[in-house]
């Protein structure tokens, strides 16, 4: 095989393999969790944080209740026990067991607020636990498929790099070296087809005698951008 086709087959591999590199790095980025995933993780944890506070201050006000109860039930049984004979101390005592059932009644309230303000944030937690669970299993089983795109990719290169390395090897040295060292200082494109009568690389007309040499297989570059042109 001419040398100038051995090349264009060894640049096609090239141009494949940095289409595989790409999608790979592509599919790599897009492996990760999205953003608004983890931002639905962090309000569900908030959401969490919520739920513990109300419960510990349902819990709290629950208990200032009772103990107040206890005092209103202790202090009843002293008035009810016949042993205050003084009845300005009557009074007193009857005034303050009144004092301890409003304040009583404040700290029902404060428990029931407690007791409303858990169920809302586990409500809350719910629906967003809902939607995080949502999200995370549409995101698995989008890696799950790049997962797979990704071994598919793999074994393609690996199929193109030893592709490359036959083609590589019916190569003169000087002429890969001339290949690789145009690929990299023209931005990855070392051989450009011949549309026509112009440069498949940077589209400059050529030359009826650049296009004649071309179309006899010699190695020709193009005028304009330096790559070698490809007959085909
Ligand atoms: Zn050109």
């Amino acid at each position: 095989m001419r040398t100038i086709k051995l090349l264009a087959t060894l640049q096609q591999i090239d141009l494949d393999l940095d289409a595989d590199r790409r999608k790979f790095a592509e599919n790599k980025e897009a492996m990760a969790p999205p953003e608004a995933l983890r931002k639905l993780l962090a309000e569900v944890k908030a959401a969490e944080a919520q739920v513990t506070r109300w419960r510990k201050e349902r819990k709290a006000r629950e208990e200032a209740v009772a103990a107040q109860q206890a005092r209103i039930k202790e202090e009843e049984t002293r008035l009810y026990s016949g042993r205050i004979k003084d009845p300005r101390e009557q009074v007193a005592l009857q005034q303050h067991v009144e004092s301890l059932k409003r304040h009583l009644e404040t700290l029902e309230e404060r428990a029931l607020e407690a007791m409303m303000e858990l169920e809302q944030s586990q409500e809350t937690l719910a629906t967003l636990q809902q939607a995080f669970e949502a999200q995370k299993a549409a995101w698995v089983s989008q890696r799950e498929a790049l997962e797979k795109e990704q071994e598919a990719i793999v074994a393609h290169a690996r199929a193109l790099k030893a592709k490359r390395e036959t083609v590589a090897k019916q190569l003169p040295a000087s002429d890969l070296n001339r290949y690789e060292a145009l690929r990299k200082k023209l931005g990855g494109l070392a051989v450009a087809k011949l549309n026509g009568r112009s440069c498949g690389g940077c589209g400059a007309s050529l030359p009826t005698s650049v296009v004649q040499q071309v179309h006899a297989g010699e190695m020709v570059k193009c005028p304009i951008c330096g790559r070698l042109l490809d007959p085909s």
